[in-house]
């Protein structure tokens, strides 16, 4: 569908005048053992391919926020998945783990630095100022999903590429903005069968954050000697990133090192006042998290997780989704002063919460009538009769690539439909077909011309006795 009239920008797109792009190195990768050779081409370590197996949880994750983008009014956006590296090096932050390692980043035949997105709300902010959307009515809200790139350590539930679904709000300052995306992730979860916590904090504003900084670092400097290479580098380079550290040495540190909470000024303490209290409103289960600060630079004020409650599995891989306020992103890139504020969620790992709950919908619903044929002239007129059923929208299915009639039957069975229609020779000629009741066994052979509204009687009284198409729920 195309963007709806509003965001169409009169003739050109605006391309922002951006200050020089900062200097970052390229990700250093370490090299990768190469598996041996093998006969078949192979999955790249990290891809995978979702088979239609997995397809029913994935329809019901992507079929949820569908629903709740069109509920809340937010856009779909669909956005390249190949961008500029400087978009992401610009906005993610120079220390960050995804900019120093994770880039998928490479020169393209036009020799131009290009890099397949890590995450996609720089691209949203990119395409906000591109197409003029600063001077529509705000907020501008936009949702999309799609894959994104990361060349980190593949484990369970991570992945080098892994699909995201973004919800984004561009234009609105106040708490309730925040809270609200909050409320809406909350009950996305819910409406699927997950019980979630959200893990929140305030990083303030780039100013409070600079004082808490200092402190930070002059706390952890005094225990240097402990912290790894890793975290030495870290509080260099980034000092808020040792916040995020996984090292039992820096966790334990921290527990005494300074909160970035006592060090927000009053409006950011207000700011955050009002967001929890929204949450209390709405009854939404929070903890504090004064650790939390979020992998990416370009955050500030509100930042939060959705967590899996009571997660059986691995810890580090219970975090299903995050996001957070971001007032500064428009303005880095070129735009004017924009709050914004917006959360992702990573699919993968909420079909995997959907998996160890025994939560497994249907890819599709079950087909409830089977088409039998005998022969080419039965083939012929079973292929416009197919059509005819699809039309009227019943779910039917065929084997037409199958010959024996017994081996259509077991195919029905197999399947479990409710009706068998079956086009022979002689009712070919006839211009009759035969309905096979498969519970009962019982046949009747009716008008070919009257077939289509007398399946469509006889599934109607059947839905009466068992309403078919629920979601299944196992175990
Ligand atoms: P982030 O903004 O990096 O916190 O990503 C948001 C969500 O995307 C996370 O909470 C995860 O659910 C998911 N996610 C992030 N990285 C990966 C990955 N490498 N593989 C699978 N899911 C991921």
């Amino acid at each position: 569908m195309p963007l709806k009239k509003k965001y169409i920008t009169p003739k050109k797109v605006i391309q922002p005048k951006l200050a020089p792009a900062p200097v970052v190195s390229p990700p250093k990768q370490e090299a990768e053992e190469e598996s041996a050779p093998s006969k078949y081409p192979e999955l790249l370590r990290g891809f995978r391919d979702i088979l239609p197996d997995e397809q029913g949880r994935w329809n019901l994750v992507r079929d949820t926020a569908r629903r709740f983008a069109e509920a809340y009014s937010f856009d779909r956006i669909d956005l390249p998945i190949l961008e500029r590296a400087d978009l992401f090096l610009r906005t993610l932050g120079k220390g960050t783990d995804v900019v120093e390692k994770e880039m998928y980043i490479f020169t393209d035949p036009s020799n131009r630095s290009v890099a397949l997105r890590p995450e996609a709300t720089a691209s949203a902010a990119r395409a906000y100022i591109n197409h003029g959307m600063l001077d529509r009515l705000q907020p501008v809200k936009f949702w999309y999903i799609g894959p994104m790139f990361r060349h980190d350590r593949p484990q369970a539930g991570r992945y080098r590429q892994f699909y995201q679904i973004g919800f984004e709000s561009f234009g609105a300052q106040d708490a309730i903005v925040d809270a609200q995306l909050i409320v809406i992730g909350v009950q996305m979860f819910r409406e699927m069968g997950l019980d979630v916590k959200v893990e929140i904090n305030s990083i303030g504003t780039p100013e409070c954050r600079s004082a808490y900084l200092a402190e930070l670092v002059s706390y952890f400097r005094t225990h240097r000697a402990k912290l790894s290479e890793d975290d030495k580098r870290r509080l260099q380079k980034n000092p808020l990133r040792i916040l995020d550290s996984k090292e039992d040495v820096t966790r334990e540190l921290l527990k005494e090192a300074p909160q970035i909470l006592n060090w927000l000024d009053e409006k950011s303490k207000e700011h955050f006042m009002k967001v929890l209290e929204f949450l209390e409103e709405m009854e939404v289960p929070y903890v504090l998290n004064p650790y939390l600060v979020r992998g990416l630079d370009y955050y500030s004020h509100t930042v939060f997780e959705f967590m899996l409650a009571d997660d059986p599995m691995d810890s580090s891989q219970s975090a299903l989704g995050g996001g957070g306020r971001y007032d500064g992103l428009v303005e880095v890139l070129g735009g004017r002063p924009t709050p914004a504020c917006g959360f992702a969620l990573g699919i993968e790992r909420i079909v995997r919460a959907l998996e160890a709950k025994g939560i497994n919908p249907p890819e599709r619903p079950a087909p409830r009538v089977f088409l039998a044929q005998l022969g080419d002239a039965s083939r012929r007129v079973g292929l416009k009769l197919f059509e005819e059923f699809r039309r009227a929208g019943v779910n039917i299915v065929e084997a037409f690539g199958k010959n024996a009639l017994k081996a259509q039957l077991e195919s029905a069975n197999k399947l479990g439909v409710e009706l068998t229609l079956i086009l022979g020779q002689k009712e070919v000629l006839d211009g009759t077909v035969i309905i096979r009741d498969m519970e009962s066994g019982g046949q009747e052979i009716v008008d070919i011309k009257k077939v289509v509204a007398l399946v469509q009687r006889k599934l109607a009284e059947e839905e009466v006795v068992a309403p078919a198409g629920s979601p299944v729920q196992s175990a």
